[in-house]
C-alpha cells in the first residue's frame, strides 16, 4: 500500500484521481480549500461563459473521451446545439468534475479521502513527505504520504495600474455577477485585458442590457480568433525525430529551426510562409474590424492555418519549446507567442458573432496601446501610445500574472517549497519540471523522487499545459507512475493524517 497526496481539488485533480486504478494498494488523500470539482475557471455561475473548446475535447478521462459529451448528453442535452462540437456553459462543466469526484469516491471508497484545507508547507522525511495543512477554522493538521501531487491551478488577477481598493474598479472578472449589474448601467466602462477573461466581461455585458460602450483594451490589443469549424491535424512522427536531430547537432533549436519545422507542417498542408505570416499579422492588429466584419462576423482569420497553430499546439509545441535554445525562446516569446495563443485558443464562433455584433451597433471597441490608467473624479482616464485617451466610470480588470504564479491559496506552498531547495522558479514562469516524468525539479536541478507537478505551474517548462486535454494525459502520465511505485518493494514510513 502507499500513499498519496494530491494538494488542489480542481480540474487537474480530479483527472488524476479518475485516472487511478481502483483496488488496495493505493490510499489517495485530496487536500483542498474549497470542495472538490470547480476550481477558478469552473466555478463561474453565468450562462455566458462557455468553455472555449467543444464538449468531445473535455473529458477528464484519457481512457474515455466521449465521457463529458456522454455526460451532457444524460444531464443537460438542451446545451448539445451542435452535438459533441458545442460549447457549453463553464458552470456546467463544474457539474460534471464535482460529479467526477462523486463517481471516484464511489469506486476507490475508503482509499480516497477528501480534506478541507490549505497545504502551507511539504517536508521530505525519510523517504516520504510531511505536509503541513491548514483548515479555514486555523486548526494546523500533518499527514505524511510517500508521493505528493501539486495540481495548484491557474495564475491569479494581476493590477498593473495598481487600481485595487478604488472605487468603481473590478480586480477579478469572477464571479461575473460582482459586478455585473452596476457596470451594466454606466455609459462608458471599460475591461482591462483582451483575452479570454475580457471576452468573458463583453459577453455578459453584450448578452444583457448594457446600452454604454464598453472599450476592450490591453497593451498588446489581440483577441483571439473565433474558432473555425476544422478538423484536427494529423500527427508527424518525423518532427520528434527532426526536433532530435538538430538538438544532438547544435545543442538545441534556433528560430530559423522553429521556422523550417513550421514550413514543413504548414507545406505538407498546402500552406505557404507567407500566408501563416499573414495569418499571425491580422490576428495581431486590434480586432475590431475583423469582428464585425460584413455578414460574417464569426469568420476566422485563417481557418486553414488556425488548424494549423492548434494541430502544432495539440502535438508539438511542448516539444519544439523545451528543445528552443534561450535566444530562440527570447525571439519566440517576443514575436509569436501572443499571436500564437490567439490562434490556438480561438472563441467558440457564436462569442465572435456577440462582440462583432456589439462592435457593429457601437458598443464596443477593442484598443491596443494601453500605456497608464488613472482614477479621476468621475472613474478613470486610460491613456493610448498613440495619444488618445478614454474616461470611463468603471473599470473591469481581466488581466492576469504571469503564467505559471502561485494563486494566493498555493503561495505559502511554492514559497516553502522553494525556501527548502526542493523546487527551483523557472525563469519562464512557475516551478521548474522534468517534462518526461512530471516531477519537481530541485535547486540542483535534480527530479525530486516521488513529487510531481500538473498544471500551468509547470508552463515554464511545458510551455502549453492549461487545457483539459493538456492536463488529463500529464494527470494520466502521473497516474501510470504511481501504479509503477505501488508495485515496487513495500516502502518504509507511509502514514497518513
Ligand atoms: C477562466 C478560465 C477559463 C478556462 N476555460 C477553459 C476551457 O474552456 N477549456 C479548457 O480546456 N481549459 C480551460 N481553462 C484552463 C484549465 O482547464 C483550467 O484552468 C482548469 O481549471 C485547471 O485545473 P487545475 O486543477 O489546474 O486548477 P483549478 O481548477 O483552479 O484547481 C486548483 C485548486 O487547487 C486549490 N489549491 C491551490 N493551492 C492549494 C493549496 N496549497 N492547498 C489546498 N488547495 C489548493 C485552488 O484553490 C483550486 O481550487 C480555463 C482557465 C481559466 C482560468
Amino acid at each position: 500500500m502507499i500513499s498519496i497526496g494530491i494538494v488542489g481539488g480542481g480540474a487537474a485533480a480530479i483527472s488524476l484521481i479518475r485516472q487511478l486504478p481502483h483496488g488496495d494498494r493505493l490510499d489517495v488523500v485530496v487536500y483542498a480549500d474549497r470542495p472538490p470539482g470547480p476550481g477558478r475557471a469552473y466555478s463561474e455561475p453565468a450562462d455566458s461563459a462557455l468553455l472555449n473548446r467543444q464538449v468531445f475535447a473535455m473529458s477528464v478521462s484519457d481512457a474515455w473521451p466521449d465521457e463529458f459529451a456522454e455526460w451532457v448528453a444524460a444531464h443537460a442535452p438542451e446545451h448539445l446545439d451542435d452535438g459533441e462540437h458545442s460549447f457549453v456553459p463553464r458552470a456546467l462543466y463544474g457539474r460534471y468534475l464535482a460529479a467526477s469526484a462523486e463517481s471516484a469516491h464511489a469506486h476507490l471508497g475508503d482509499h480516497l479521502t477528501f480534506v478541507a484545507g490549505r497545504v502551507v508547507d511539504i517536508a521530505p522525511r525519510a523517504g516520504t513527505y510531511r505536509l503541513t495543512v491548514e483548515s479555514a477554522d486555523g486548526g494546523v493538521v500533518e499527514a505524511t504520504h510517500d508521493l505528493v501531487v501539486l495540481a495548484l491551478g491557474s495564475s491569479p488577477p494581476a493590477d498593473p495600474y495598481r487600481l485595487t481598493g478604488l472605487p468603481s474598479y473590478t480586480g477579478d472578472p469572477y464571479p461575473i455577477d460582482g459586478w455585473l449589474d452596476e457596470v451594466a448601467t454606466a455609459d462608458a466602462a471599460a475591461v482591462v485585458g483582451t483575452g479570454l477573461s475580457a471576452v468573458d466581461v463583453a459577453l455578459a455585458l453584450g448578452r444583457g442590457d448594457f446600452a454604454g460602450h464598453l472599450t476592450m483594451c490591453s497593451r498588446n490589443g489581440i483577441v483571439p480568433d473565433a474558432r473555425a469549424i476544422v478538423s484536427p491535424l494529423d500527427f508527424d512522427p518525423d518532427i520528434s525525430a527532426m526536433i532530435l536531430r538538430v538538438t544532438r547537432k547544435r545543442g538545441g533549436l534556433e528560430w530559423q529551426d522553429v521556422l523550417q519545422i513550421v514550413d514543413y507542417l504548414a507545406l505538407g498542408e498546402g500552406i505557404r510562409r507567407s500566408e501563416v505570416r499573414a495569418a499571425f499579422g491580422a490576428v495581431a492588429r486590434p480586432a475590431g474590424e475583423r469582428l464585425a466584419h460584413g455578414s460574417d462576423p464569426t469568420r476566422s482569420v485563417d481557418a486553414a492555418v488556425q488548424r494549423l497553430v492548434i494541430g502544432i499546439a495539440q502535438h508539438y509545441v511542448n516539444e519544439i519549446w523545451s528543445a528552443m535554445t534561450r535566444r530562440a525562446r527570447a525571439q519566440f516569446v517576443a514575436t509569436a507567442h501572443a499571436p500564437f495563443q490567439a490562434l490556438s485558443n480561438p472563441l467558440p464562433a457564436k462569442s465572435a458573432a456577440v462582440l462583432g455584433a456589439m462592435v457593429g451597433d457601437g458598443r464596443l471597441s477593442i484598443r491596443a496601446g494601453v500605456t497608464d490608467i488613472e482614477p479621476t473624479t468621475g472613474g478613470f482616464d486610460i491613456d493610448f501610445a498613440e495619444g488618445g485617451r478614454a474616461a470611463v466610470s468603471q473599470v473591469v480588470n481581466a488581466t492576469r500574472t504571469a503564467a505559471g504564479a502561485p494563486s494566493p491559496a498555493a503561495g505559502a506552498l511554492v514559497s516553502s517549497l522553494l525556501y527548502r531547495g526542493l523546487a527551483q522558479a523557472n525563469p519562464y514562469g512557475g516551478l521548474r519540471v522534468d517534462i518526461i516524468s512530471n516531477a519537481l525539479l530541485d535547486r540542483s536541478g535534480a527530479a525530486v523522487p516521488g513529487l510531481y507537478v500538473i498544471g500551468e505551474i509547470a508552463s515554464g517548462d511545458l510551455y502549453y499545459i492549461s487545457s483539459m486535454g493538456k492536463i488529463r494525459r500529464r494527470a494520466r502520465s502521473v497516474a501510470r507512475q504511481i501504479v509503477d511505485e505501488s508495485l515496487r518493494p513495500a516502502r518504509t514510513g507511509s502514514a497518513h493524517v
